[in-house]
């Protein structure tokens, strides 16, 4: 498998750090406000990722925070007079909600940074202990950049340019050492939420929550990380300073980077108006088409979105379904159950297909021309199926094409949704089967219903569920 990796800006070939392992964290959203289109397509295409590692055998653990203290947080908990926590519990909410409509899979983790304080005053004492660090006199802490000898690796800055950059800039904090030093930690503001420190009551700079949660739940080393583009420059160089300066490892092994959305080819923001929410699309379309349209360009592109390419991203989507309706069709009326050999030599071939969707994959995960695959299968199955095929053909190639679907993580076949007794039944026999010790069914259950979109928590006062 062929992974282009931002650090030597080439195709390299993957090979994880533990065999049959692999340690990814991607940056996740900061939550004042619902995600837009454009936070979307890192979750989808390195979701996607993650699919294809998951079929490919590995057992993959994926963690993705959520930046819950910032200063777009304190603003918008300050308009609305109410706490920055409710505004990123209220956020982190309806984020995982556009996830699920998505069909983007809850990571492993999804740790907070509020949550992980300890972790960062610990990174940071650290840095300061080993000259990485230093404290002035409002009690700042910043990181000293210079230090870090391979400081720009990622980015393929040179600090030079960069200070040239800076020159003009007009240095915030007046103790500053140098004008590419960045913020550890930083004092309180009135009426901003804070932390105890050793230096100051304050709250973390926003790069160290990522280094922080890495290493708490993935460990010093990783293989992915990932993220959009933007974030290489300066996030990504200041986690890899950050951790490498703390844990004297290289962090992440494989960089990826997703190109931006735009809008009617111009940059998406919200002064120019052109601007869209998950949400104001999911009124209008199915989100697995806004997921369909993402996929149909390769992640590093950019990607234009407009009214037009969403339609033709329906159209090309409803032809995948209905072909695989239509399999389920033939299936269930076949006159004959086995294949014949003729029937299993048609089925042989199209192995081709799956042998395509494969290669496109593992040439850094070409998601267009894996679709332009499943399209020829798509092709394939409506020629050579029809009344007189068996319905093992059918099947077969149906099960085919939901295969490839789901690396793609879209769903062919919709499940009815569950009514509350039907639930409340299950949580009962789930119930009965932990009474029972038969923990493979307890947890069978849970899976059942997490696919039909309903999430269980045990709680001392019993369990309870929700719809995600
Ligand atoms: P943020 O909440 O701004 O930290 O962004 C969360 C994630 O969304 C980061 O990985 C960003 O790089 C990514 N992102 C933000 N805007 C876009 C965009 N227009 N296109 C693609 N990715 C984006
Ligand atoms: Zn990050």
């Amino acid at each position: 498998m062929k992974v282009y990796n931002t650090l030597s800006r080439k195709k390299e070939e993957f090979k994880p750090l533990e065999e049959g392992k692999v340690k990814m964290y991607v940056c996740g959203p900061t939550v004042y406000n619902f995600i837009h289109i454009g936070n979307a397509r890192p979750m989808i295409v390195f979701d996607t990722v993650r699919r294809y590692m998951e079929y490919k055998g590995y057992e993959v653990n994926f963690v993705s925070n959520f930046t819950d203290v910032d200063d777009k947080i304190i603003k918008k908990a300050m308009e609305e007079g109410v706490s920055s926590q409710e505004i990123s519990s209220r956020y982190i909410e309806e984020c995982k909600k556009d996830m699920a409509g998505l069909n983007v899979k809850p990571a492993t983790r999804h740790p907070l940074a509020t949550q992980e304080i300890d972790g960062m005053l610990e990174m940071i004492s650290t840095l300061i202990e080993k000259g990485f660090a230093y404290v002035v006199k409002d009690g700042t802490v910043y990181f000293r950049t210079r230090k870090f000898e391979e400081y720009g690796k990622l980015s393929h800055k040179n600090l030079d340019d960069l200070q040239a950059g800076h020159r003009d800039i007009k240095v915030t904090g007046e103790d500053k050492e140098d004008a590419l030093d960045f913020v550890l930690w930083k004092p309180r503001k009135e009426g901003e939420p804070y932390w105890e420190s050793p230096w100051c009551q304050g709250r973390p700079g926003w790069h160290i929550e990522c280094s922080v949660m890495a290493k708490k739940y993935l460990g010093e080393e990783i293989d992915i990380h990932a993220g959009g583009e933007d974030l290489i420059f300066p996030h990504h160089e200041n986690e890899i300073a950050q951790s490498e300066a703390c844990n004297g490892k290289i962090f992440s092994k494989y960089w990826l980077h997703n190109g931006f959305l735009n809008i009617d080819n111009k940059k998406m923001s919200k002064s120019l108006g052109n601007f869209f929410t998950v949400r104001e699309i999911s009124e209008k379309y199915d989100l697995q088409v806004l997921r369909f349209f993402m996929l149909s360009a390769h992640y590093r592109s950019p990607l234009n979105f407009s009214a037009e390419l969403m339609e033709a991203a329906q159209n090309g989507l409803e032809r995948i379904v209905n072909a695989a309706k239509n399999l389920r069709h033939l299936q269930k009326n076949a006159k004959r159950a086995l294949m014949t050999e003729e029937e299993a030599g048609i089925f042989k071939s199209s192995d081709e297909f799956t042998e395509k969707f494969e290669a496109a994959m593992e040439d850094d995960f070409n998601t267009a021309d894996a679709i332009a695959s499943v399209f020829e299968l798509v092709k394939y199955s409506n020629t050579k199926v029809n009344e007189e095929s068996s319905g093992e053909l059918a099947e077969r190639l149906n099960k085919r094409l939901e295969q490839l679907c789901d690396i793609l993580g879209i769903i062919l076949e919709r499940e009815e949704e569950l009514l509350d007794e039907e639930i409340e039944r299950l949580i009962a026999e789930r119930q009965a089967a932990r009474k029972d010790r038969n923990y493979s069914r307890a947890d069978e259950i849970r899976e059942i219903l997490l696919n039909k979109g309903i999430v269980l928590e045990d709680t001392r006062e019993g369990v309870k569920w929700k719809r995600a």
